[in-house]
């Protein structure tokens, strides 16, 4: 009996591994769902609580589904909510957009009415301060069929063999548009393809002091993610360490293109922080 119970403990053990391992996969799973469920913020002014990639926000604010200058795409995600400050800020980058006839801007995911995990798609845009924000310009006439704007792809601004930039597709317009962003106010850093970070070193001209908070980072050759900082009235909200001065056009930018590939999903994410419990109470409010 004793000898059995050895053998079947020692077997099971691997077993109890993967059950183990798929309840913290549900439980995640299921951690997400809750907040991709509730369809609205919280009352209240904005606040932003935690870290972009395990935070929440109360009092969210909508985008407004279309602007002067922009659109909102993939509006069945319901993910169009976010800080007042990056409401505003995606508002006046439209206006910017249209007073000098950059063309019109597509408007990814900011965050879900509390902000909180997602189900897919992100790590961060958790806390109300996070947007993507798509390079094509030249969005095409949307039908009744695209009323969501869901089946849109966004085009990459990459070369077919994904080895530099397409300058069919990258125009001075696009850099026009990432000075634009990167000197709204409040914001902290915006993420791009370490080849468009390397064409804006290459090809910028006068001011260079925006390049700055162009961050290189996988992926991101289809949109950018502008980032804001923690704002003032969100005691709770823990920005990410400052960025190393200067314009980063150095052996930090060099580095990416001695990686295997700068266009896959970062290799082993780093395990997600445990949400801070003032989230639970802004998810349980009415
Ligand atoms: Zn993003």
């Amino acid at each position: 009996m004793e000898i059995r119970d050895k053998i079947t403990t020692f077997e099971s053990r691997p077993k109890r591994l993967v059950i183990l391992m798929c309840l913290m996969l549900g439980s995640v799973a299921l951690h997400a769902s809750e907040w991709s469920r509730v369809d609205h913020p919280s009352e209240g002014s904005p606040r932003s609580v935690g870290e972009t990639n395990s935070g929440c926000i109360a009092g969210a604010q909508v985008l407004p589904l279309e602007g002067k200058g922009y659109v909102v795409m993939h509006i069945e995600r319901n993910r169009y909510w976010g800080h007042a400050d990056l409401v505003n800020a995606i508002q006046i980058l439209g206006q910017k957009v249209a007073q000098r006839n950059l063309g019109t801007l597509q408007i990814g995911d900011l965050g879900q009415p509390r902000g909180g995990p997602l189900p897919f798609g992100h790590r961060s845009h958790q806390s109300g301060l996070d947007v993507d924000i798509w390079f094509n310009l030249k969005p095409k006439l949307l039908t009744g069929a695209d009323e969501m704007r869901g089946n849109i792809p966004a085009p990459s601004m990459l070369n077919d063999s994904k080895t530099g930039l397409d300058q069919g597709k990258w125009t001075d317009n696009h850099a026009t548009l990432l000075e634009l962003a990167a000197n709204l106010p409040g914001v902290d850093r915006i993420f791009v393809n370490p080849h468009i970070k390397k064409e804006l070193c290459e090809s910028v001209t006068g001011n260079r002091d925006w390049l700055h908070v162009i961050r290189p980072w996988y992926n991101h050759d289809d949109h950018f993610h502008m980032r804001l900082s923690c704002p003032a009235d969100s005691p709770s909200c823990r920005g990410q360490e400052p960025i190393p001065a200067g314009e980063g056009c150095d052996a930090s930018l060099d580095w990416w293109f001695h990686q295997p590939t700068v266009t896959t999903p970062k290799p082993h994410p780093a395990p997600t922080p445990q949400l801070p419990t003032e989230c639970r109470d802004i998810l349980a409010e009415p």
